[in-house]
């Protein structure tokens, strides 16, 4: 999509620091982190504007996306715990209207959800 942060991040018109890289997601590091360790996971493509777009023909790039996570977690050694957050909808917080997913870990994240 032509007029997407996250797209143009993605397609390497916009920098970022990379955390993680493949064929499908990329993993970037919060130009505004609210925890010490806090990753931005996308799909590459702009395939939802956010998960309450979720469908059987792109809940694969999902799962990768949560792939990614995974590895990270093991890279970055967050056993001690991590957090993935999504929002989806201005009410939730969403700025950037391409599925992506937070990942945030390195101290003792709040118990309150919401
Ligand atoms: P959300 O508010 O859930 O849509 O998340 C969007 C996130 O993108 C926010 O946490 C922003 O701090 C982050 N963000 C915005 N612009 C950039 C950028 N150029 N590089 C890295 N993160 C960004
Ligand atoms: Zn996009």
């Amino acid at each position: 999509m032509t007029d997407c942060l996250f797209c143009k991040i993605a397609a390497g018109e916009i920098p970022c620091n990379k955390a993680y890289e493949d064929a499908d997601v990329l993993a970037f590091y919060d130009i505004h982190p609210q925890a010490p360790v806090h990753i931005l996971v996308i799909p590459k493509a702009h395939a939802a504007a956010g998960a309450g777009e979720i469908t059987a023909e792109n809940s694969a790039l999902a799962g990768k996306c949560f792939e990614a996570i995974a590895k990270l977690a093991g890279e970055l050694d967050l056993s001690a715990g991590f957090r993935v957050v999504t929002n989806n909808g201005p009410a939730a917080g969403q700025t950037v209207p391409h599925l992506h997913f937070h990942l945030l870990a390195g101290k003792d994240l709040s118990l309150t959800m919401g």
